[in-house]
């Protein structure tokens, strides 16, 4: 900005990095906004400027992330709901700020801490507001995108929305359908690592059916059942919050009771039952992430999640071995967290179980720190020992196996002179 002043040009900086900085919180990127024309910035900052998005004006300048230099502009008109036919450079702070979405994202501070703020923005920051700058519906419906960048601010920052804003967020949902999937994937994954993210699944049900139309006929089922005092949508909520802020947990606990509402029987009691309800949560888990283009390893991750969230999980090594073997460490300790934000969502009554979680947790700690063999890497017999005893190809691979299982269940030992005598006798 200093550089950029002693040249002769107006430098702000705006954005997430004033609000979070008169918020008191440590800002995650740097935005400046300026006079300067692109071209002039490139050349101010050479080599250290590239032109990231030049057609909007946009110069990342330094190392590391670096910092977004944008020049002053306004967009032209939205035909799609996604991007202006152009933009349109200025010279004028103000007319930027205006086209920015929310007013506390539209105040600008320059080097000396002077602060330019046209909208209010301030005063919305210390009420804890989120307001669409200008007439809310048209901003939404120039870019659907700002609904969800809304709700992900409001869960993130524990911010209310200002009604006239709430309520064209809501007639302007269905543009959503417009916006490119990444996009959506990245707003709603924000939406979900907020530490507000309660308020917000239970206030939008509305606007996030849009792109996750699976989730609207959890929202209000009633699951008749003494484990469970909410109903399917607050539990799946509670229990989102409940769980870590990593991506995977939290869209694990979106999914994990989708199923709910398609396998819902009553008994001659009255009592809700949902049996299988995790098969039903995988295939529409398994819909939402390919519609949301997941990559093949969270996918993967979540789906296993999902799965196996209700089964039981028995205090045995043993048992400890087999999931170990089965999903690999790390997902293992996925599941525990998994199940202690279910658990912590569900009525009070029944939150005795979180001690077996924290048992099981322990075995697990102590099998692995054992270094107890649950893996062919571990086994005590290799491939060649297994071929010297005259097997070729998959049988090859097939003895490792069942000998990794005899293991593991400890029907034998790890010790490799007592694992070949067995292959010899009761394999081969
Ligand atoms: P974060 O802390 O997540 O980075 P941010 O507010 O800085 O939040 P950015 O995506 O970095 O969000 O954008 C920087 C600024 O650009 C925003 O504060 C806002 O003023 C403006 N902006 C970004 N996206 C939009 C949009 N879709 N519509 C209008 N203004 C936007
Ligand atoms: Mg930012």
């Amino acid at each position: 900005m200093a550089r950029l002043e002693a040249a002769g040009y107006e430098a702000w900086c705006v954005g997430g990095a004033v609000r979070d900085m008169l918020l008191g919180r440590t800002p995650g990127d740097w935005d400046v906004t300026t006079g300067a024309l692109p071209e002039a910035v490139v050349e101010l900052f050479a080599p250290r400027a590239l032109p990231t998005g030049l057609r909007h004006g946009t110069v990342t300048v330094g190392g590391g992330r670096g910092v977004e230099v944008t020049t002053y502009r306004v967009d032209g008109t939205y035909l799609d709901s996604r991007h202006p036919d152009h933009v349109t450079f200025t010279r004028s702070l103000r007319e930027d700020l205006a086209r920015r979405d929310f007013t506390v994202n539209a105040i600008a501070m320059d080097l000396r801490g002077e602060i330019a703020d046209p909208f209010g923005g301030r005063e919305d920051l210390e009420r804890g507001v989120l307001r669409a700058v200008g007439e809310a519906e048209r901003r939404f419906e120039e870019d659907a995108l700002r609904i969800l960048r809304g709700l992900r601010f409001a869960s993130r920052l524990g911010f209310s929305i200002e009604p006239g804003t709430d309520s064209a967020i809501r007639r302007c949902a269905p543009l959503l359908r417009k916006i490119a999937t990444e996009r959506i994937r990245e707003e709603l994954t924000g939406v979900l690592l907020g530490e507000h993210v309660l308020e917000v699944l239970l206030s939008y049900p509305d606007v996030l059916g849009v792109p996750l139309p699976e989730v609207l006929p959890a929202v209000g089922f009633d699951q008749r059942s003494p484990y469970h005092c909410y109903d399917v949508w607050e539990h799946t909520a509670r229990a989102v919050a409940a769980a870590k802020p990593w991506p995977v947990l939290r869209w694990t606990l979106l999914l994990h009771d989708l199923g709910k509402p398609d396998t819902f029987t009553v008994d001659g009691e009255g009592r809700g039952h949902f049996y299988g309800h995790w098969r039903k949560s995988v295939e529409k888990g398994s819909a939402i992430l390919d519609r949301l283009r997941f990559d093949h390893q969270s996918k993967r991750t979540i789906l296993t999640l999902v799965e196996r969230h209700d089964a039981p999980l028995t205090l045995s090594e043993k048992a400890v071995r087999r999931n170990l073997s089965r999903y690999g460490e790390e997902t293992v300790r996925l599941l525990l967290e998994v199940k202690r934000a279910d658990n912590l969502a569900q009525a009070e009554r029944f939150r005795d179980r979180l001690g077996l979680l924290d048992q099981w947790e322990a075995l697990l700690n102590l099998v692995l720190e054992q270094g107890d063999c649950f893996t062919l890497r571990q086994l005590a017999v290799k491939g060649n020992d297994v071929m010297a005893l005259g097997l070729r190809g998959p049988a090859v691979g097939r003895c490792l196996s069942a000998l990794l299982e005899l293991v593991i269940d400890e029907t034998l030992p790890n010790d490799r002179e007592i694992l070949l005598d067995y292959a010899k006798e009761k394999l081969l």
